[in-house]
């Protein structure tokens, strides 16, 4: 009898101490990758040779399009743990556009800072947050926070011990539990079979999308370094494909992975202004005409139109961190004079990338209706984790509305002017908002021709200057969202050029 009991009190402890956990199934997973002591070892692993496809990047020609997939090859991705350091190194082809890209968040001294290496530019430095990717993320910060190594670390760490629950992925059933990482919670799945972590879910503040639902789906484990790692990483925002990547090789704890963190020497003076200034995006103003001004950055410009009381800037391009330091910079050389509007000249993402930081220094954004189905998404957009600049001012009731205009729209308070005209039909964008200012006769547009370095006319450049001569505008001056600005001759003869033949 007492030993009939005892066995009882025996299966019963036994049964109680195999009850699965999520942190077992942690322990569990870290012993098939190769042991909880090498997962805890590695502090950088750099991803090689991948090969797959991005998608939101927000190009299409109408609002309202299906996006197709951007093509990504010789992809690497390198991380380095302990000194919080993370690479995005890609060829993005997007049907006849092409780039080869490094966006490299680095540190000097411990305090963070991006690189943007765009083959066949200078270098430029800037803060983290104006760090703009079309790699498998829309910034190398993520690839910190959302590594598999990251995640299994905090699900040893702080897996819970609540029992697990079956839960469907893709059709297969997995142990599903939760753990924490920092702020977040992540969803964990654990294949039954081999044990690996198949996936995790969690909230990702997108640049471009906001807070957004995310899924991280792993396969094709294979060894590098003695541990098992996962070779294809499927990613899914807003439950929707976002981008995919199959590596071809991995290195763990390589001594060459931290070549790729060095700041270049003649960098280091630019990394300091960029460290000391919090956020920021090299830009400098440069004056084209009486009231206006061209607003230089790196890679997407814009135009600043000075009325009596108050500014207009065309084009809120590329990240808040550029919108951060176009809005020091204007109050320096305009004091007392608020940014009243920003205009948007269409809704592609590199160009509506500053828009958020332009609201939360209170600026009203003029969108044209053809552009309102994306802009007023990434407008509302709530960004929580952590809060951008427009969550903030919103908080504070200080931010700026969105304002939807249809056709032309005239900007005036008496002596000065500024045109916005919808133009149709063309191959980059359709409808395209370009800005005139007749003061001046400066023209600014975007992506349909770059002005001042001698670029050849393709058909959006033929397109736009039919609509500049349709509109009966007298232009002396293109003002470009890319490349600098020239004389309107400059545009004629490369269209004359182009349509010769
Ligand atoms: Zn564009």
């Amino acid at each position: 009898m007492r030993r009939t009991a005892f066995f009882v009190f025996l299966v019963a402890i036994a049964g109680c101490t195999s009850a699965p956990t999520t942190k077992r199934l942690a322990q569990d997973a870290a012993g098939a990758m190769g042991g909880a002591d090498r997962l805890q070892s590695i502090r950088t692993v750099s991803m090689k040779g991948g090969v797959g496809t991005r998608l939101r990047l927000g190009q299409t020609v109408h609002a309202t399009d299906m996006e197709t997939p951007a093509m990504l090859k010789n992809v690497v991705e390198t991380f380095d743990l302990p000194n919080g350091r993370a690479m995005l190194d890609y060829e993005l082809q997007l049907g006849a556009f092409g780039q080869h890209r490094r966006e490299i968040l680095t540190k000097k001294n411990g305090k963070p800072v991006g690189l943007e290496d765009v083959a066949g530019r200078p270098l430029a430095v800037m803060s983290p947050d104006g760090l703009f990717s079309w790699g498998t993320q829309n910034n190398p910060s993520f690839l910190l926070r959302r590594n598999v190594v990251t995640i299994m670390k905090a699900a040893l760490a702080s897996g819970s011990d609540a029992a697990p629950e079956d839960r469907q992925l893709d059709g297969k059933t997995y142990k599903y539990g939760k753990t924490t990482l920092g702020d977040d919670s992540v969803g964990l799945y654990f294949d039954p079979e081999s044990k690996l972590l198949a996936g995790y879910e969690t909230l990702d503040t997108e640049s471009m999308l906001g807070d957004v639902p995310a899924q991280y789906i792993l396969g094709d484990y294979r060894e590098a370094g003695g541990i098992k790692l996962p070779h294809k990483i499927t990613i899914r925002k807003g439950n929707q494909p976002y981008a995919e990547v199959e590596f071809s090789s991995a290195a763990v704890n390589d001594a060459a992975s931290d070549a790729v963190f060095t700041i270049p020497d003649a960098a280091s003076a630019e990394v300091d202004k960029a460290i000391e200034a919090g956020s920021y995006s090299p830009i400098a103003l440069m004056k084209i005409g009486e009231g206006v001004y061209f607003a230089r950055a790196y890679s997407h410009n814009s135009m600043i139109v000075e009325f009596p009381t108050w500014l207009t800037v065309v084009e809120a391009a590329y990240t808040n961190a550029q919108s951060a330091t176009l809005v020091r910079a204007l109050t320096d050389q305009f004091p007392g004079k608020p940014i009243r509007y920003a205009v948007v000249t269409h809704h592609h993402f590199d160009h509506i990338g500053g828009v958020r930081g332009l609201a939360a220094a209170a600026a009203t954004i003029l969108v044209e209706k053809g552009h309102e189905p994306v802009l007023r998404a990434v407008f509302e957009a709530p960004h929580t984790k952590p809060p951008d600049p427009l969550q903030i001012a919103r908080q504070n009731h200080k931010a700026g509305m969105l304002e939807i205009f249809e056709g032309k729209k005239v900007l005036t308070d008496g002596t000065q002017t500024l045109e916005l005209y919808p133009i149709t039909g063309n191959p980059h964008v359709d409808p395209k908002v370009v800005a005139y200012v007749p003061s001046a006769r400066a023209l600014f547009q975007s992506d349909l021709f770059i002005p001042g370095v001698g670029a050849p006319a393709g058909p959006d450049a033929v397109h736009l200057l039919e609509s500049i001569r349709a509109l009966k505008l007298r232009v002396d001056t293109n003002v470009g969202g890319h490349g600098g600005v020239g004389p309107f001759a400059e545009l004629e003869k490369a269209v004359a050029a182009a349509t010769k033949k």
